[in-house]
């Protein structure tokens, strides 16, 4: 009999980002970014308390320009007011000296710094700006994540390796040399942080890029050559089915090796789709490894030759909806609910097994097969339904199940999910 190699993670060092712990051995945190313009208040207030209801821990927000910082304490009062609590970070490039320097008020309300060591300037002046906010980072005492990018790689150190490399017996490859330098950028950047008098425990490091193997290259070493919280994303991951695989393939495989403490998915949002999409696929890629759970899910098949109608379609989709709209409520009341596993299956053939498999349930009938439906609870069968109502029957067994398991005194309160070894 096989067995499966545990996630063992990287052990990095601890950094709190206000109440959130990233690194060490804190869960690997889920964060979003908002794409309102932060000028507008009502907006991207409205945009942040949405991701932080689907479960971003964080949320980042761009603060490019004077209206956009003098709106930053503004949106976190909104945030307090609110009852939402979910830390602000900022997202700087080009002007972020100026814009922390002229907005004390914006500086205190973020929670952590994002720099972007590629685009903060040139030579003398761009040290400057650099150290100026560091500076600030440590006067306020905020985290920062020094996050480089391929798209906007430093390029006198681009320069520079690329000129060392043609001199080498063997050149490296260009990709290879463009990988040192993101890497190199972050390294140098986060040394240089703290020799301006940043904690190395108020760093975390990130280098993105947009290819799968890329970003795996990257990160192995980097997870190597220093002990800063890492925060994984593919950059640009693109739209649909392709963000979705290609952020998944990449990150899969790092944190499958323990590398990666906090993570985002890059998704290009189709026009009109709601922008909480990339934290739900965050969270489903995390709990589909088994390393948090989040919401309870629902295991269906994907149907066949045997399934005559989209009966068992719409009723996977709307329990799968309906667990996901309960957990802001169910999250507070019924500690452990999120792995709660429930089955909507369409035939025979596999529906009885599955659904005695899962916590709760239910076989439909498929092509030839008596129209009834039974439903089994921690596989036991218990009922079988039948007529219009199944949907509405299915939906209050669901209901009943996590007030008798997960309230107070309830028969799985304390059920925890298991999280493999750190
Ligand atoms: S469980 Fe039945 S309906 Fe679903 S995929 Fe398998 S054979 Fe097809």
């Amino acid at each position: 009999m096989s067995d499966f190699s545990p996630i063992v993670r990287r052990h990095a060092r601890q950094v709190w980002i206000d109440h959130v712990p990233v690194g060490s051995d804190a869960p690997v945190v889920v964060q979003s970014m908002t794409n309102t313009d932060t000028a507008d208040i009502v907006a991207t207030t409205a945009q942040i308390v949405t991701l932080a209801q689907a479960g971003s821990e964080l949320v980042r927000i761009t603060v490019n320009t004077a209206e956009a910082a003098a709106a930053v304490p503004q949106i976190r009062q909104r945030l307090d007011d609110l009852g939402c609590n979910v830390p602000l970070v900022g997202d700087f490039h080009f002007n972020g000296e100026r814009l922390l320097r002229d907005s004390p008020a914006c500086a205190q309300a973020l929670a952590k710094y994002r720099i972007n060591p590629g685009n903060v300037g040139k030579g003398v002046k761009g040290d400057e700006k650099f150290a100026y906010m560091i500076r600030a980072a440590v006067e306020y005492g905020k985290a920062v994540r020094i996050g480089v990018n391929w798209g906007s790689l430093d390029q006198a150190l681009s320069t520079r390796l690329m000129d060392e490399n043609t001199r080498l017996a063997q050149p490296l490859s260009a990709e290879a040399v463009m990988r040192e330098v993101l890497i190199l950028s972050a390294l140098d950047s986060a040394e240089k942080a703290i020799a301006l008098g940043l904690s190395p425990d108020k760093i975390i490091l990130s280098c993105k890029v947009s290819h799968v193997q890329d970003l795996i290259a990257v990160y192995r070493d980097l997870a190597r050559r220093c002990d800063f919280p890492l925060h994984l994303g593919l950059t640009e991951a693109g739209m649909g089915s392709k963000g979705i695989v290609a952020s998944s393939a990449a990150l899969a495989v790092l944190l499958q090796e323990g590398i990666g403490d906090t993570i985002r998915i890059s998704l290009t949002p189709e026009p009109g789709a709601p922008r909480e999409k990339e934290v739900i696929v965050a969270q489903e890629l995390l709990q589909t490894m088994g390393l948090r759970a989040f919401t309870p899910l629902v295991t269906a098949c994907p149907g066949c030759g045997r399934t005559t109608s989209t009966f068992f379609q719409e009723l996977a989709a709307r329990i799968q909806s309906y667990l996901r709209a309960q957990m802001p409520i169910w999250r507070q009341d019924y500690p452990g609910v999120e792995t709660l596993n429930v089955a909507v299956m369409g035939c025979v053939v596999n529906g009885p097994g599955e659904s005695k498999l899962a916590d709760i349930g239910i076989s439909l009938p498929g092509t030839g097969e008596i129209p009834v439906c039974p439903v089994y609870v921690n596989g036991e069968k218990t009922v079988t339904l039948k007529g219009d109502a199944i949907a509405d029957e299915f939906q209050a067994i669901v209901e009943n199940y996590v007030r008798t398991h997960y309230a107070e005194g309830g028969l799985k309160r304390r059920k925890t999910f298991v999280l493999t070894p750190l």
